[in-house]
């Protein structure tokens, strides 16, 4: 299984991706695969940050630049979106990246029944 599909493959050009914005430290674009909604875009930083808990400030305003630029395009796009990253044990792949979801009421909440008992 890939440990690091960002830095092994999609920083280095070995895979193709559709690339939205792109600037000297941090990457846009649209998986070969979509992994959910109507439109799927990630964002990364060129080099390895092993997640939010680990992200400078300099390179978190340069990430959040981008990540309003392409955002504020989904919205234009479908009217809204989802903006999102993982952390722990529910962060996959040990490379910061930021979910952008848009499509299809992605972002609303799901209800769930409270706990019996
Ligand atoms: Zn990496």
């Amino acid at each position: 299984m890939r440990q690091d599909w960002y830095c092994d493959e999609v920083i280095p050009g070995k895979v193709v991706v559709d690339v939205l914005a792109e600037t000297a430290t941090v990457l846009a674009f649209r998986p070969p695969r979509p992994g959910f909604s109507r439109e799927h875009i990630i964002v990364v930083p060129k080099v390895h940050v092993s997640s939010l808990l680990e992200l400078t400030p300099d390179l978190a305003a340069e990430m959040l630049a981008v990540l309003q630029e392409v955002g504020g395009e989904a919205v234009a796009r479908h009217g809204g979106c989802q903006v999102l990253t993982t952390l722990g044990n529910e962060q996959h792949n040990k490379h910061l990246h930021w979910h952008i979801a848009a499509g299809d009421g992605v972002a609303r909440f799901v209800t769930v029944a409270p706990p019996q008992g």
